[in-house]
């Protein structure tokens, strides 16, 4: 019997790798940044020397192949800096994918532009130039791109299509930190990548985030707007002096990272190439087996792509070789199964109860809510009813973890029938 119905769980008592994943050299790291007493970029250097947040952004900005690095305190406030530093604002539209977190839209609606909500490709998720050529209008300035839970958007196509219209392309890699296309990282084929290093994220330290870029205009720009208009100093303060200084050459808000979450990042970074290597391994073993399974897939990564970064898991799934039983039904059939979260991707963004611009004075200026509501996400529909997900923590650990997804995906497979809409009320009752 299922476990959703009673029956003994797939999943005995063995944990899941826990995340973060953090050790004595991470609170090394913590408590150094503490006890410099610089907590923040704005206050001064007792000691002199580089801010540990202008030390990550450099850091990793060297880690993504790209000239600049630009450290945050959330990948929202790098994706509305990167927009700023493009100079778009009102009057101007955004290309967004329709299908990803709520961040993209509401960085373009902070800006005073409207972001215009598109399809995506089917099979991935990922926004493609078919779709950004469709939405293009006199006023589209720039494409946010969000390269999706453990796929890479087709960027060669989406860099043809932005170059050709002569408009910006942000890369959101919020999902995608250190995938590599051609050689190349993510994040740097557009004018700036953006990352979020949330909790979640596959590179995290609670809430921050960071942007990236080869272009010193843009850097400086993104520098004053994080940091209420004001620079760095050319080389590290000294003892005593601050290390910003007001150049006041475009006006910013505070997005600044606390000293003591750069602390923390300086410490995650160099574990980032092996995370990676780990869950590739395991993500192996996983789509080895889904082979031997009906109805169950790898969801496709462009063969370009020579390492992938995985945030979330995907696997794509056939209702009609599961009996007909809906995604949700089947995700918590995994969930408990596994005793881990597995779960369907979000809804279309203006199907879901995130992005309500109406309900903000600024925003419901120039949003349209009834005609958004109107719209419809063929293929955005299609990814949400076809994909399994989970998280990139769940591939860090042993490969018994691997056996055990695989026997719940099989049990679940088998018993499928005990899912369908008739049969899953029936056993509910029985079961109640
Ligand atoms: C997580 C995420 C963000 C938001 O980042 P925060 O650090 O929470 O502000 C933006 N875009 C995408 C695609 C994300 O997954």
């Amino acid at each position: 019997m299922l476990a959703i119905h009673g029956g003994t769980p797939v999943r005995g008592a063995a944990a899941w790798p826990q995340w973060p994943q953090y050790d004595e050299r991470t609170e090394a790291e913590l408590l150094a940044a503490l006890r410099s007493s610089r907590w923040s970029v704005s206050w001064y250097a007792p000691e002199g020397g580089k801010s540990r947040e202008r030390l990550f952004g450099a850091a990793f900005a060297r880690y993504n192949g790209a000239a600049y690095g630009v450290s945050v305190d959330h990948g929202s406030s790098a994706l509305v800096i990167a927009l700023e530093a493009l100079g778009i604002g009102p009057g101007d539209e955004v290309i967004v994918p329709a299908l990803t977190w709520v961040a993209p839209a509401t960085a373009v609606l902070r800006v005073g532009a409207l972001p215009v909500l598109v399809d995506v490709d089917p099979e991935t998720g990922c926004l493609t130039a078919d779709q950004v050529r469709a939405a293009l209008s006199g006023r589209t300035r720039a494409v946010i791109a969000v390269h999706l839970a453990c796929t890479v958007a087709r960027i060669d196509e989406l860099v043809a299509v932005t170059t050709a219209a002569g408009i910006a392309l942000i890369e959101d890699c919020s999902q995608s930190h250190g995938a590599r296309w051609a050689g190349r990282a993510v994040g740097t084929f557009g004018d700036i990548g953006v990352f979020s290093l949330g909790a979640a994220k596959s590179l995290a330290a609670g809430e921050a985030g960071a942007a990236i870029t080869d272009s010193l205009e843009l850097y400086r720009r993104m520098l004053m707007l994080r940091a209420d208009s004001r620079g760095y100093t050319e080389g590290p303060p000294g003892a005593g002096e601050y290390e910003l200084v007001e150049l006041g050459e475009i006006m910013g808000g505070n997005y600044c990272m606390s000293e003591l979450t750069a602390g923390v990042l300086l410490d995650q970074l160099p574990r980032l190439d092996g995370q990676h290597a780990r869950r590739g391994i395991r993500a192996a073993q996983l789509e080895d087996g889904l082979a031997g399974i009906p109805g169950l897939s790898p969801i496709p990564v462009p063969a370009q792509v020579d390492r992938r970064a995985i945030y979330e898991y995907g696997v794509r799934f056939d209702p009609n070789a599961f009996d007909g039983a809906p995604i949700e039904r089947v995700a918590a059939a995994l969930s408990a199964e596994l005793r881990t979260k597995i779960y369907p991707p979000r809804v279309p963004l203006p199907r879901g109860n995130l992005l309500r611009p109406q309900s903000k004075p600024g925003f419901a200026r120039f949003w349209d809510a009834k005609r958004a509501a109107g719209r419809e996400f063929p293929a955005a529909d299609h990814y949400r009813e076809h994909t399994l997900l989970m998280h990139h923590s769940v591939l860090l650990g042993a490969r018994t973890d691997i056996d055990d997804i695989l026997t719940a995906l099989h049990k679940v497979h088998t018993h499928a029938d005990a899912l369908t809409d008739a049969n899953y009320s029936a056993m509910k009752g029985i079961t109640a």
